[in-house]
């Protein structure tokens, strides 16, 4: 069942037209690496791409694997999506199709995207610009230089800077260059840049759409003659999704939309209560209208999301005995499931970069991110308040 027309919760629960034959609710999953022919002629039409339907999984032809597509499809508005068996292989097939006359990536983004830029896709002859806070303003003189992909994330990871997709994505155009958004904080509930004017929107899955930190995957979607051209990299890299994780996203994306509201909303009530705490120097949340990227924020933003960054008021070491100190917020590197989870970036996701590079990101040791879960909001905020004991003000 598809309806076209529905909201985005009918989406997500109806968004596909992959139905199981004996009426299951659920689609049983495809678990098979390939699928049988009748004779040469039916698998020449499939392989030749003359009728869709399965045929290989690692080529991404594979019913478990077309529903998912077709159902986040729905959910994002977008024409088309490819999954993918992570955030970064997704990212990895879109800087191979569309980063090669040079990529543009403005704000900080996830340490492994510049891991994989700086270091790697480097190599490759792939060039990256990197665009710092107020640097956007250099994004028209920088395109000048021929790149034809400008990335960002927004917000971004761990100060939670709003950039404005529209605003960028009319001087990308400008230069016959494409916008991609990793939209993985705000996820399709908060945030449509395709409908900002990004033409590409990538994942990682492994956060809110997944939901249970239990999955990892990816996926990358816009029109569909933008994604055609994707499909032979994870072909050929052989970084599409698998059956079972496809079939355990499918069936977190049921969720998807009443998750995401429940994280947006305990995420305001904590950021209320710490910002009300004096131990608590500084709270970035977007839905804080101290916050300065609150107003571009509630432009281009349906909700603020269930990260929360502090800084408490306090040194480096004394921010590590917080964080060991808190009991319900577990300490992992990750974000976006049910459960609450604590992270420094100074010792995660900013853990390589030098001071300097840290200080540019405006990232300081006295900094700790929070990916608030579904847990009570109360539970939450008594278990920051009784960690804060250690902080003296
Ligand atoms: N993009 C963002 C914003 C992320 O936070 C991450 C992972 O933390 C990725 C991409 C990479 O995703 P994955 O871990 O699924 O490869």
């Amino acid at each position: 069942m598809k309806h076209e027309a529905a909201g985005q919760s009918t989406q997500a629960i109806h968004g596909t037209t992959i139905t199981d034959a004996y009426g299951a609710p659920h689609l049983p999953i495809y678990n098979t690496t390939t699928f049988a022919f009748e004779n040469t002629a039916a698998l020449l039409e499939v392989a030749d791409g003359h009728r869709s339907g399965p045929l290989y999984t690692r080529y991404g032809l594979n019913p478990t694997i077309f529903a998912l597509e077709e159902t986040m499809t729905s959910i994002e508005g977008a024409e088309s999506a490819l999954a993918f068996c992570s955030g970064m292989a997704a990212e990895t097939s879109l800087f191979a199709q569309y980063g090669r006359e040079g990529v543009v990536c403005v704000g900080d983004a996830y340490g492994g995207t510049m891991e994989l830029l700086t270091n790697q896709l480097s190599q490759l002859g792939i060039a990256t610009t990197f665009l710092l806070d107020d640097e956007v303003e250099r994004l028209d003189e920088t395109l000048r230089g021929g790149a034809k992909l400008v990335f960002f994330e927004t917000p971004t990871n761990p100060a939670l800077g709003i950039y404005d997709v529209a605003a960028i994505a009319d001087v990308a155009h400008r230069h016959g260059a494409l916008v991609a958004v990793d939209n993985t904080f705000a996820s399709p509930v908060n945030q449509r840049p395709l409908a900002l004017g990004a033409d590409l929107v990538s994942y990682s899955a492994t956060k809110y759409l997944g939901g249970h930190s239990d999955v990892t995957a990816g996926f990358v979607l816009g029109a569909a003659e933008l994604i055609e051209p994707l499909k032979p990299w994870r072909k050929s890299f052989g970084s599409c999704i698998a059956p079972e994780p496809a079939a355990l996203l499918s069936r977190s994306l049921r969720t998807l939309i009443v998750r995401v509201k429940q994280h947006n909303a305990n995420a305001q009530a904590v950021a209320e209560a710490m910002e009300a705490d004096p131990r608590v120097a500084r709270v970035l949340y977007p839905g804080l209208p101290s916050f300065p990227g609150h107003a571009l924020a509630v432009k281009q933003m349906k909700g603020f999301g269930g990260i929360v960054t502090i800084e408490i008021a306090g040194d480096a070491e004394t921010t590590v005995r917080v964080v060991d100190g808190l009991g319900v917020f577990a300490l992992a590197p990750s974000l976006g499931g049910v459960e609450s989870l604590v992270t420094q970036p100074v010792t995660t996701t900013h853990y390589d970069l030098s001071p300097e590079e840290r200080q540019r990101r405006g990232i300081t040791g006295s900094m700790i991110r929070l990916s608030v879960g579904l847990e009570d909001a109360d539970d939450l905020i008594a278990d920051l308040t009784h960690a804060l004991e250690v902080v003296t003000v």
